[in-house]
């Protein structure tokens, strides 16, 4: 077992993958400008000895040796909490490789299909673990006709299927969209985006493969471009991840790596066991988000000096109940956790679709709350470079004056985060991402309904009906 370091991670993504970005087949992804933010991201969470998050990134594994937490499987509330807190300081690119959970999650019950699709899993699992690889979550077909199954489409590749059966493996053609960070991790790891019928057992196909195999393409597009600076765009210019648009041109695969290939009973048991670990991930982000929402509502509010308003109070209100209903329920989930048979623990799955739920449907009215304490400037404020040219650089300190103690850099600091949060570049791609990643919001009624204990709200409606004793 070895850990990397942030040097050898960036070496190792040195291996022949086929990557394109803007028009361009990039070669050497370490040296291009595209790819310096999110490969820095990546590089960071292998810090091992960082002062503040390297306790946080290793564990000790249970065979000795010391691995990333990501491949922590949590076993105590306490492992979930640690895990929970670990997701706080790690960038989306490693974040992915919580696939691994998923798989785990569900080893037992695909053990009881194909044992030798469970041996892959853990193999795999222990593989990745002790190389310090990354894995990239590889669900989402491009679908075609959403009316039409998989095998109805008019092109047959429109889910990604088995287009040959070896004696050493398999052959899939198709391509899966939307795949965050496949760029920069090792490991494509590939499940049905859904349950499968029996007539469309070549489309229940699921593995795990080396970016670089051949036929693996990857066309990649991000809401940042190479070079924001950090004043006028303090989240985009730190924080930004390619999505990968992943296609597999007749891709072997080996035996050894397949999870799933005919079984089509299993195919929602994997694509629903991704769901919960992408979801918690999502509320873990949405807790953090909405409490900077509160801080900034705040703090516009005072610059202002609109702190004694009704309406401006009003308004942090709704912030601080958003926030707070996200945060009390990352909490209950956590302490409410499940258990597989193997006692890995996982938080409370309905309370994290009906947390994820709540974060979704309501990500865009809240952020109203923060446009509409911040005004027109949350849109209109000028450059930072034009704040240092001396000549409009004087207007701008005079006329963004509000009252003696507010610094126009720190306002300016702080429209600019409201701004690029939920207006530019970063805020467009959250509003995309609060609805659509993990799963649109039909994917968590789905789960609600399905998990919610109905025979006992209907038998409470009963008695309290008096139609039957409580
Ligand atoms: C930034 C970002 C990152 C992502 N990262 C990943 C990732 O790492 N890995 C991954 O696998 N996926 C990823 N996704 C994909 C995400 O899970 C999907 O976007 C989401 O599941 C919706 O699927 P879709 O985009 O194909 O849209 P659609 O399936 O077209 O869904 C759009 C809407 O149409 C509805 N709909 C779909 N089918 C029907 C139907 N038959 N009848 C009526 N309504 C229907 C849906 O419920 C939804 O409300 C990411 C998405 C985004 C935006």
């Amino acid at each position: 077992m070895a850990l990397k370091t942030p040097q050898q991670y960036l070496d190792s993504l040195r291996d022949g993958r086929v990557i394109y970005w803007e028009g361009e087949r990039i070669d050497d992804i370490t040296t291009h400008p595209l790819f310096q933010v999110p490969l820095s991201l990546v590089a960071a969470d292998y810090e091992y000895h960082d002062e503040h998050y390297g306790d946080l990134r290793r564990y000790n594994a249970e065979d000795g040796g010391q691995a990333h937490r990501i491949y922590q499987i949590p076993r105590t509330a306490e492992d979930l909490a640690t895990r929970i807190e670990m997701m706080r300081h790690t960038s989306i690119g490693t974040l992915v490789t919580g696939v691994f959970m998923a798989l785990m999650s569900v080893r037992e019950e695909v053990a009881r299909v194909n044992p030798m699709y469970a041996e892959n899993i853990e193999r795999l699992y222990r593989h990745c673990r002790d190389n310090d690889l990354r894995g990239a979550e590889v669900i989402t077909d491009p679908k075609g006709d959403r009316k039409r199954r998989a095998h109805e489409q008019d092109d047959p590749d429109l889910y990604l299927r088995i287009v040959e059966r070896r004696a050493d493996g398999i052959v899939v053609r198709g391509a899966k969209l939307h795949i965050t960070a496949a760029s920069l991790v090792h490991e494509l790891v590939v499940m049905p985006t859904k349950g499968m019928r029996q007539e469309e057992a070549d489309y229940a196909v699921s593995f795990s493969i080396p970016v670089n195999t051949p036929g693996v393409k990857i066309i990649n597009r991000s809401f940042a471009p190479a070079e924001l600076n950090s004043f006028d765009y303090p989240a985009s210019a730190h924080h930004s991840c390619p999505e990968g648009f992943v296609v597999f041109d007749d891709v072997f695969v080996p035996w050894d790596r397949v999870f799933l290939a005919g079984e089509a009973q299993l195919a929602s048991t994997l694509a629903r066991s991704l769901g919960l670990w992408e979801r918690t991930g999502g509320v873990v982000e949405a807790v953090r988000m909405s409490e900077l929402f509160v801080g900034l509502a705040q703090l516009v509010t005072e610059m202002q000096g609109k702190d004694s308003d009704p309406v401006a109070q009003n308004s942090i209100a709704e912030l601080i109940t958003y926030a707070e209903m996200l945060r009390m329920s990352l909490d209950y989930a956590c302490r409410h956790f499940e258990s597989t048979d193997s006692g890995m623990v996982f938080p409370d799955t309905l309370a994290i679709n009906a947390a994820k739920y709540y974060y979704a449907a309501n990500y865009h009215q809240t952020v109203r709350y923060l446009h509409d304490l911040g005004g027109g400037l949350v849109l209109t404020l000028p450059l930072e470079a034009d704040l240092r040219n001396p000549e409009s650089g004087q207007y701008i300190r005079k006329y963004l004056h509000t009252k003696k103690g507010v610094d126009i850099e720190a306002r300016m600091r702080v429209y600019n985060l409201i701004r690029d949060l939920t207006a530019d570049a970063y805020g467009g791609w959250q509003f995309v991402v609060a609805l659509q990643a993990g799963g649109g919001l039909p994917a968590q009624r789905t789960m609600m309904n399905r998990t919610y204990d109905m025979a006992r709200a209907k038998r409470l409606a009963l008695a309290a009906a008096g139609v039957a004793p409580g």
